[in-house]
């Protein structure tokens, strides 16, 4: 018999032309960072996008919020509000720049930040302390958040918004690209993202003055002079050029790649919706997600670890969803105003094998796998 091999969560998939970029950076010896695959990529992004945002590519997500955070002078004494259901990447810019997070919970339709919950934070903050400096919301899991509604209070009070878009490159909302709804917006191009460099990340701007300033601070603030001249503190944070070849060939593929993530999301549904211990987060009309996970709410902890040990033993890669910020160690002492919705979700919650190169019989064993146990549990 074969040996099974391993199925993991989100994995790497090449389109092509990766290859013959990155010869192409070799050949030139375009090595170093910056050169024709930077630009290149950036043009690809800006065009993806819509053509109205400017582009930075960076050496990763992480950078790239921190980097806004730059912009948006956010520094000690400052207070930022952050989605709590999210990856870590969110929030630990904050601490970065010296400045407090404060977290707010997800509401239902979306599992994102909760508008009501936004704004009484909000008031409650400018009533007892001062108005936040900015807000971090995240398109979690590819499913856009409800950029009108939170852009709409975020202008009520005058504050930026941070979009993170880490994990939406390709979803839409009302048809335009998550990344591009708000004063700032970030990508990952990270291992497990929809699409990869194998590590890197870009910030996208609404003028060409503001790309300007985030590549002077990336590229570590030297000043025009024939020496290093610093008159601020840089950050060593631009993307290489030959990872912006593997970019370059990634966004040729990019559409394929939100289209096979979204099968396998339908895929899951189709064959798994008729059980009533299970459910889906369906889109909001004019919501389109890149289903870069695909993930399920199950009716309890105990089912969910009962999946997931059955999906380790065959071994088929899943994970629970994310730990809310306000949860965690490290920052469950910041103020966070909360619903139960992700502390609901991270109990009961499970991330399935969502890769674009994922094959009809890997997602036929993952299936099987999964109703057996809940055939078993009935
Ligand atoms: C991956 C991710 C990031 C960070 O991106 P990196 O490129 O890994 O630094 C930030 N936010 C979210 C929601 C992410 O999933």
């Amino acid at each position: 018999m074969l040996t099974k091999t391993k199925i993991y969560l989100s994995s790497p998939h090449m389109g092509g032309s990766e290859q013959k970029f990155v010869d192409e950076a070799f050949s030139t010896n375009w090595i170093a960072p910056l050169g024709p695959n930077v630009n290149g990529f950036e043009d690809d992004i800006k065009n993806y996008l819509g053509g109205e945002k400017q582009i930075a590519a960076l050496s990763s997500g992480t950078a790239a919020i921190h980097l806004a955070l730059q912009l948006l002078n956010v520094s000690k004494g400052d207070e930022v509000l952050c989605q709590s259901f999210t990856f870590s990447a969110s929030a630990n810019p904050i601490i970065y720049q010296g400045a407090t997070p404060i977290f707010i919970d997800s509401e239902t339709d979306t599992w994102n930040m909760s508008p009501e919950l936004l704004e009484i934070a909000i008031k409650d903050r400018i009533e007892k302390y001062q108005k936040p400096k900015a807000i971090i919301a995240v398109h979690l899991y590819g499913m856009p958040y409800k950029a009108k509604e939170i852009n709409e209070i975020a202008q009520k009070y005058d504050i930026p918004v941070v979009e993170d878009s880490a994990e939406a490159l390709g979803s839409t909302y009302f048809n335009k690209k998550c990344g591009a709804l708000s004063d700032f917006g970030i990508l990952s191009f990270n291992g497990n993202k929809i699409i990869t460099t194998s590590g890197g990340g870009a910030l996208i701007v609404d003028s060409e003055k503001l790309k300007e300033k985030a590549v002077f601070l990336s590229t570590q603030a030297r000043d025009n002079a024939p020496h290093y001249e610093h008159s601020s503190i840089g950050f060593n944070y631009r993307l290489s050029n030959v990872l912006a070849g593997i970019g370059r060939g990634q966004m040729e593929v990019i559409d394929d790649r939100v289209e096979a993530r979204r099968q396998n999301f339908n895929f899951y549904k189709k064959h798994l919706s008729q059980y009533k211990q299970i459910t889906f987060l369906e889109e909001p009309e004019n919501f389109f997600s890149n289903r870069w996970i695909t993930c399920i709410e199950t009716e309890s902890y105990e089912l969910r670890e009962k999946i997931r040990l059955e999906l380790l033993k065959d071994d088929i890669e899943s994970r629970p969803l994310w730990k809310p910020m306000h949860m965690q160690p490290i920052f469950k002492d910041y103020l966070h105003f909360t619903n139960g919705t992700s502390e609901r979700l991270f109990d009961r919650g499970l991330c399935l094998p969502s890769g674009s190169n994922l094959t009809q019989d890997d997602l036929s064993r993952i299936l099987n796998n999964i109703t057996n146990t809940l055939n078993y549990d009935k």
